[in-house]
């Protein structure tokens, strides 16, 4: 079977978290601030907080910017549902801006029509939150440009862009944001098996994040309301969770760390191959801004289905007759189900409802050999008819 995406794990990475698991702490050891700090050294962000997952350290983000009951977070249709979920979690709402067809990215122009209607309406998000969808940046210097005109905050949904670059630095530096979101579930980049992070250059939100992480508790006297009663004690001083990652998954964490750049690299290697395996079929392939360097998280391609006599569910299903395990990123947000229910209808943002229609994430991560991209993009030429 060749997947969409997968982990790499080393004998490193396993010697890594067995040393974890032969110490003294399991959780809340020194591997945690190993690990944020590596991630902040590699984007440059000055805080970094370590959590159980990229969901968690969405919710956290939200909170720790004031989101809540009669505020409005928007996002892009075109997302996993965590994007949107972590507005609900905090009693706020929620609304969506259509992509752009090039970028498959929230689109800045509809961002910006959308404000100045919220802005008649008395209904101006608190907080936009752009996904750098297949780890290709965000256009960030007009999302930020838009932010700082009718004053919204951004945290930017990178779970999908650890060591990309946009205007040659690194996704997480937070020159375009106040908080970025990094994801280490397994398809992801470099994994911790379940983990997630915030980054931010603020002092005041990574002391709120670290708070939210860990049930609102602290130790340190400079946040307490009252002086320490003794070695004892703690202060409750917020509503926390247990939003804490393992010793062990960090550990891992800092192992995957040392591999990011090469694994991009090969994701661009792979990207590069595939442009030349492609290059003659109906097919749009990723198109990268020249200001950009995607992580290459997802390779998506679209179906040109005038073309072809193929439907996108053959094209989708004869691949996964041949073991080619593709998928679907993502199904519109805001057709699911639960967000019909909110009132949110088909037809309300067309650009991702369109691309939904034609894509398809072929496998994409750093094992794949030649071999196995050749006979991928065979069976894709035979899926389509060809
Ligand atoms: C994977 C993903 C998440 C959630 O990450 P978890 O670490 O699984 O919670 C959020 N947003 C996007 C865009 C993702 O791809």
């Amino acid at each position: 079977m060749i997947h969409y995406g997968r982990q790499d794990i080393t004998q490193d990475d396993i010697d890594a978290v067995v040393a974890v698991l032969k110490s003294v702490n399991l959780t809340q050891g020194p591997a945690i601030a190993q690990f944020e700090q590596c991630v902040a050294n590699h984007t440059g962000a000055q805080h970094a907080v370590a959590v159980s997952n990229a969901t968690a350290a969405l919710h956290i983000a939200c909170l720790a910017l004031e989101l809540g009951p009669g505020d409005w977070l928007w996002t892009t249709p075109n997302t996993f549902v965590a994007s949107s979920n972590c507005a609900l979690y905090c009693g706020a709402q929620v609304d969506f801006v259509d992509i752009d067809p090039r970028t498959y990215n929230l689109c800045p122009q509809r961002l910006e029509e959308k404000l100045i209607q919220a802005q008649k309406a008395n209904k101006l998000p608190k907080v936009v939150v752009p996904v750098h969808l297949t780890g290709q940046p965000c256009d960030m210097a007009a999302i930020h440009a838009l932010g700082q005109k009718y004053g919204f905050k951004i945290i930017e949904d990178a779970s999908h862009a650890i060591g990309g670059r946009y205007k040659g630095e690194p996704i997480g530096n937070g020159r375009y944001s106040d908080i970025t979101v990094f994801s280490f579930h397994p398809v992801k980049i470099i994994t911790t098996g379940e983990g997630g992070m915030a980054l931010t250059n603020s002092y005041e939100l990574a002391t709120r994040l670290g708070l939210l992480r860990s049930h609102g508790i602290t130790r340190d006297p400079a946040l307490m309301t009252e002086p320490m009663q003794g070695p004892w004690y703690y202060q409750q001083v917020a509503l926390g969770f247990n939003y804490r990652m393992t010793d062990m998954q960090a550990a891992l964490g800092v192992s995957q760390m040392t591999r990011l750049v090469d694994y991009v690299q090969r994701r661009h290697d792979i990207a590069h191959r595939y442009s030349e395996l492609l290059a003659d079929l109906p097919l749009t392939l990723p198109w990268q801004h020249q200001d950009s360097h995607s992580a290459y998280h997802l390779y998506v391609v679209r179906l040109q289905l005038d073309k072809i006599s193929a439907t996108h569910r053959q094209v989708f299903e004869a691949l996964r007759a041949n073991d080619i395990m593709v998928n679907l990123h993502y199904i519109p947000v805001h057709t699911q189900p639960f967000y019909q229910q909110m009132g949110f209808k088909q037809g309300d943002f067309p650009q991702a409802e369109q691309y939904y229609r034609e894509a398809i994430s072929i496998p994409m991560h750093v094992n794949l050999t030649d071999e196995e991209l050749q006979f991928v993009s065979n069976c894709l030429r035979e899926a389509m008819g060809l």
